[in-house]
């Protein structure tokens, strides 16, 4: 190999790490992001389909027409349409923080170790997924392995272990963050089969003690309140490496990042993760509250609400809104154009 050959590689290795940064830098224009929310909000606005959850009673109860969409950016430009003030319980989307806080506590290889990363290919709260593997080989965004993440948060006592979690939430959010006692008393009185599954986990020894205060506390967490500008600005907040954009804190390690959002595109949406990840590309999670937040990594931060879910559990308008929007702007990080 001649110098001349490697100085050539050097400088073109050089303009391409500098289109790639160029690209990254760019921000979203806004006439492009209100276009895009105002399109999807617009389209989408008279769908009628799906359902509420009504597994867990109080959820039946949510008004159906709650339509919301936010996107926040990098730079902490906050875009919504529809439904801001909205409030709706957070439900599996807390899995995503509660991961976070176990990665930033113990490290990656704890979550790792403990339950696994890989989708289980069963439906969210399965016992056969349990079964099939002693309780390993499965992810943090079921129930079994969101269970057991809760169940890692240390503490000396139940109220310090949940001030932990509900405080690490309100940095994502920029702001208090309140539980709603009614879907709480309701998802308690109800939730048997976590109950089920906890035990489950401890016999397996992946839960370490006390599993009915696992169950409890994720069943608290499960009830946070939150309306769609939050959620797009805990969105953001993975979206620009931990940081929030809003408050300007880093409020988780940048290390972990990559992590969670690999385990939220492998299992964020259910038994539709696959379909969804090919649709748009998005790390992302759902929630039977009718929520969906989803991750442009250095791009955005994307929030829907909108209760009625599909046979799968993931909000119809939510994902249909942000699959559009993502796409209008280009926010798939697997759609690059060739270098050169
Ligand atoms: N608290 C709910 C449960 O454990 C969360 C379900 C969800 O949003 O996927 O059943």
């Amino acid at each position: 190999m001649t110098l001349s050959y490697l100085a050539k590689t050097a400088a073109l290795l050089a303009i391409w790490i500098g289109t790639l940064a160029a690209q990254a830098a760019q921000p979203l224009a806004k006439a492009d992001v209100e276009a895009a929310l105002n399109a999807a909000y617009t389209k989408y606005k008279d769908l009628s389909e799906g359902a509420n959850a009504d597994y867990i009673p109080a959820l039946a109860k949510v008004d159906s027409a709650i339509y919301g969409i936010a996107l926040v950016t990098p730079q902490g430009d906050i875009y919504t349409a529809g439904d801001v003030s909205s409030e709706v319980s957070i439900q599996s989307i807390s899995k995503v923080f509660t991961l976070a806080l176990v990665m930033d506590e113990q490290g990656p290889e704890a979550i790792f170790n403990n339950m696994g990363v890989d989708a289980t290919g069963q439906v969210f709260n399965s016992i056969v997924a349990i079964e099939q593997h002693k309780g390993a080989e499965m992810n943090p965004l079921v129930n079994a392995g969101a269970i057991t993440a809760t169940s890692m948060v240390s503490g000396d006592s139940r109220a310090q272990i949940w001030n932990k979690i509900l405080n690490y939430y309100n940095a994502f959010a920029g702001r208090e963050l309140s539980v709603n006692k009614e879907v709480f008393e309701s998802e308690a009185a109800t939730n048997q089969r976590n109950q089920a599954i906890a035990e489950l986990m401890y016999a397996y020894g992946h839960i370490k003690s006390n599993p009915d205060q696992a169950t409890d506390i994720y069943t608290e967490q499960c009830s946070v309140n939150v309306n769609v500008r939050d959620l797009a600005i805990m969105a953001a907040t993975l979206a620009d490496g931990g940081r929030n954009p809003v408050t300007k804190k880093q409020v988780m390690k940048n290390e972990n990042v990559s992590e969670v959002l690999a385990v939220m595109a492998t299992a964020g949406l259910y038994d539709d993760s696959g379909k969804w990840l090919y649709l748009t590309g998005l790390p992302a999670k759902s929630g039977v509250g009718g929520g969906i937040i989803a991750v442009s990594p250095g791009r955005f931060g994307i929030a829907v609400i909108s209760p009625p879910l599909d046979a799968a559990g993931n909000s119809v308008r939510a994902q249909k809104a942000i699959a559009d929007i993502s796409n209008a702007l280009g926010g798939n990080p697997y759609a690059v154009e060739p270098a050169m």
